[in-house]
């Protein structure tokens, strides 16, 4: 995806988040940021008290996969606090997705206490594409346990490996 030239006015914004696995409601917000910013970093939560289907290292793989051709993306595996990670890379903004109002206290919660830990941070909240609303990770694991089709709902590479990690282990349909 190319830049337009006359929307890139801002510089790194950071995609945090668990995606275990990414899916294309990620994908899709993803998309709509770089139109806004020249470089996106997606950040994985290595976040040991969280259960998950794919480990980090797995997780941060198939996004590289998933996104092998967008030169504007990056990815890494984040253990500590994302504010410190921020500082220093020198990102001011943070990109969080808004799916229903479910959503909204958690989020709003997480926003301000990262403004108080670094005042100089933003999030910025991108709503769900309307194709998108109803896709999470966790429904995906879900329907991926039961056999359903997750092929429109993720990129290749995570069907895949949704696939391949089925026929070797059951999965836990847990919290995002
Ligand atoms: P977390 O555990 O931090 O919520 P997720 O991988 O579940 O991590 O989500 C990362 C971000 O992507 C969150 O801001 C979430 O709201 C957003 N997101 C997830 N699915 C979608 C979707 N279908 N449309 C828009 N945003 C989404």
């Amino acid at each position: 995806m190319k830049a337009r030239p006359e929307a890139r006015n801002m510089g790194l914004i950071l995609y945090p988040g668990s995606f275990d696995p990414l899916t294309n409601g990620h994908i899709d917000i993803m998309r709509r940021a770089l139109e806004r910013f020249d470089e996106l970093r997606v950040v994985v939560a290595n976040n040991s008290r969280k259960q998950t289907l794919f480990s980090a290292e797995e997780r941060v793989e198939l996004v590289k996969e998933s996104l092998a051709n967008e030169a504007r993306v990056s990815v890494v595996a984040l253990d500590g606090l994302l504010v410190d990670y921020a500082r220093e890379v020198g990102a001011k903004t943070l990109l969080r997705g808004l799916r229903q109002v479910a959503d909204f206290e958690f989020e709003f919660n997480m926003a301000a206490m990262n403004r108080h830990l670094y005042p100089e941070i933003d999030t910025l909240f991108m709503m769900t594409g309307a194709d998108n609303f109803y896709v999470s990770s966790s429904l995906v694991r879900s329907v991926a346990a039961l056999g359903g089709d997750i092929d429109r709902l993720v990129p290749a590479p995570v069907a895949l490996a949704l696939r391949d990690r089925l026929t070797t282990s059951t999965i836990d349909s847990g919290p995002e």
